[in-house]
């Protein structure tokens, strides 16, 4: 068996991520779930989401952590939150604003869908005509960052036209919270879901939904589903602490290790702008190979770089993969509709130098390949 200290491939990857050797070791306790000091920490970590986001319980705000990955999370927003005749519209730019429109077809929830080109934000203008026209519509639901590039989208922007309709807003802030500041109250965010292993680089198990405690308090006798109910998940907290079924505890005690982490690193700024040194490192040694970025540089966030496919026919996904993954470098296909591409996350325990290495090894698998890029 491995000992804890080897090393692992390093994952450039949308998540789960690379953690830190002391936040994979904070998991090798048994944590009784129903025990005061077990309750006390699950307490601690969602008043320190609260904090990270800036925003309090007093001002009205709530932290909901929920069993499984990010999309139960997203999932668990819609099936409890959406009025029982409500209708979302779901702005999307690639394959997580898709998969929200799944999720509604699934519930059965009526939505309207306005989509912009993958390497196109999200159209606030476009919004403002479609809540004009359609008052039937309750909830606007975005992606911050949409992983399946890497593009950034305007919360602000489309926050400012939400709050002028009166409706009720939703962020998928899953790749994004923790490495770039959000102003919660500024964009008029009522419920934004992230989860434990991206930006935070916990390790999965959980999400976790920051919300308008009013907004979630509304939605009494609207859940669609049991187990993903979050009004219910809260009220589990605040009765007597305790996730309301077997809570994930080793990643929890992962979790509060790597919000330690992000503390001592200097907080969601200094986070930031590590991870975006480690993208203009990618950005630089990529296109010193002359591969060509999916995105133009003013939408392309410092989260993931979507790069273009060689046109030589030698290049194939498969095999370069296999020759990076040999020398210690996981990519992430691509998962755009509209070009061939591949993904390299910049987020997660890794700095410049893995940056740097992970470069040399593409060079030196694209010579092994015999690829030419032009
Ligand atoms: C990772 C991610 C999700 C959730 O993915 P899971 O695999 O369920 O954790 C949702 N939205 C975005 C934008 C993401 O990056």
């Amino acid at each position: 068996m491995d000992l804890p200290s080897s090393k692992d491939k390093l994952l450039y990857t949308p998540g789960p991520l690379t953690t830190s050797l002391s936040v994979k070791q904070a998991m090798l306790h048994d944590a009784g779930s129903w025990h005061w000091e077990f309750n006390e920490r699950v307490a601690s970590i969602r008043e320190r989401l609260l904090g990270l986001a800036g925003l309090s319980r007093v001002a009205g705000w709530e932290a909901v952590l929920l069993q499984g990955s990010g999309t139960f999370g997203v999932e668990a927003v819609f099936q409890t939150c959406t009025p029982p005749n409500g209708k979302v519209a779901v702005l999307s730019n690639g394959a997580y604003g898709e998969r929200m429109i799944l999720m509604l077809q699934h519930a059965r929830i009526d939505h309207v869908v306005l989509r912009t080109p993958e390497n196109v934000p999200n159209n606030p203008a476009a919004l403002d005509a479609l809540l004009a026209e359609d008052p039937a519509i309750t909830q606007v639901a975005v992606v911050h960052c949409e992983t399946t590039t890497g593009i950034l989208n305007d919360i602000a922007a489309l926050g400012e036209v939400v709050r002028r309709h009166g409706r009720t807003y939703i962020v998928d802030a899953m790749s994004s919270f923790g490495s770039i500041p959000i102003d919660f109250e500024g964009c008029g965010i009522h419920f934004l879901i992230s989860s434990a292993n991206k930006c935070i680089e916990g390790v999965p198990g959980f999400s976790f939904v920051l919300c308008r405690r009013s907004a979630l308090v509304a939605s009494a006798g609207w859940a669609r589903n049991l187990s993903m109910n979050l009004l219910e998940q809260l009220k589990g907290f605040e009765k007597n602490g305790q996730f309301r079924y077997t809570p994930p505890t080793h990643a929890l005690l992962a979790f509060e290790q790597a919000l330690n982490e992000l503390d001592i690193e200097g907080g969601i700024v200094a986070r930031g702008a590590r991870y975006r040194r480690n993208h203009q490192v990618l950005l630089e040694g990529m296109l010193g190979l002359a591969f060509r970025s999916y995105l133009p540089a003013d939408v392309q966030s410092h989260i993931i770089t979507s790069f273009i496919f060689p046109l030589d026919p030698r290049f194939t996904f498969e095999a370069f993969y296999k020759c990076v993954a040999e020398r210690g470098y996981l990519l992430y296909p691509g998962k755009i509709s509209q070009a061939d591409t591949f993904r390299i996350g910049s987020i997660g325990r890794l700095f410049e130098p893995d940056m740097r290495a992970v470069v040399y090894a593409i060079a030196e698998a694209i010579r092994e390949m015999g690829v030419v890029l032009h």
